[in-house]
């Protein structure tokens, strides 16, 4: 008989195999992000109305103002997973995004992979985040997304003792090294609207920041969330994960 853990780890690889990604079963757990092995997360609930914008690795200095600019002429709030490192070299557009009523979550200081950092570490990473955007922000930040989606039961265990809720996704693609707009927004489209036939919100990534490069270039992935906006505008709710809690 196949354990309920077993089962798990199946239809986890079965669904890695079938994206054409050899993993084994440690690999699944600890990256791929529907798996709950390492830990339940947030993803999305069965609420297939509502939509949530999230951008990771930000702040950055060109590309996240442009954003909040196109978030606020359709009247939608995100959620923002920022770099601790870049968040305190610009507290006044972190101020900015907090202030126009967008929920801030935590996304490490340095981007390091957490599955492969010691405990000591992954908790230095987690706190000095956390503390600096409080400091910022003047309010608790409540969300964290791992650099990576990796994650090992430790890691969870450490944000909840800080008060974070761990958040992966449901809708992602390579929009940090897609030069078209178009088709990551394309991408993004047919996954928010299989998950909408079953009965899923979207828990959208895309990256206004680059963990690389503090001056990444994110025209498409900026373009590409307008387009979102505007196809689903009409259709759909855009909620901030204040909402999924
Ligand atoms: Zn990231």
């Amino acid at each position: 008989m196949i354990s309920p853990l077993a089962a798990g780890i199946y239809e986890g690889l079965g669904a890695a195999a079938g994206a054409g990604l050899a993993v084994g079963a440690y690999a699944y757990a600890s990256l791929w992000p529907g798996s709950r092995i390492f830990g339940a997360a947030l993803t999305a609930p069965a609420r297939p109305g509502e939509l949530a914008l999230t951008f990771d690795d930000g702040p950055n200095a060109t590309w996240t103002p442009r954003l909040l600019d196109i978030l606020a002429e359709h009247e939608v709030r995100a959620t923002f997973f920022m770099l601790g490192s870049r968040a305190a070299a610009q507290p006044e557009l972190v101020r900015r995004i907090a202030a126009t009523g967008h929920a801030i979550g935590n996304h490490s200081w340095s981007h390091p992979n957490l599955a492969r950092t010691r405990a000591s570490h992954v908790r230095e990473e987690l706190r000095q985040t956390s503390e600096t955007l409080q400091q910022i922000i003047g309010a608790p930040v409540k969300f964290f997304r791992p650099p990576f989606g990796a994650r090992r039961p430790v890691v969870f265990r450490i944000a909840r003792e800080l008060g974070l809720e761990p958040v992966l996704w449901n809708a992602m693609t390579s929009d940090w090294s897609e030069p078209s707009a178009d088709r990551i927004a394309k991408q993004l489209m047919n996954k928010i609207d299989g998950l909408q036939r079953r009965g899923r919100a979207a828990n959208i990534v895309l990256h206004d920041g680059g963990h690389r490069d503090a001056a990444a270039n994110r025209a498409p992935s900026v373009a590409a969330a307008e387009l979102l906006l505007e196809r689903y505008a009409k259709s759909h709710r855009f909620v901030t994960l204040d909402a999924w809690c």
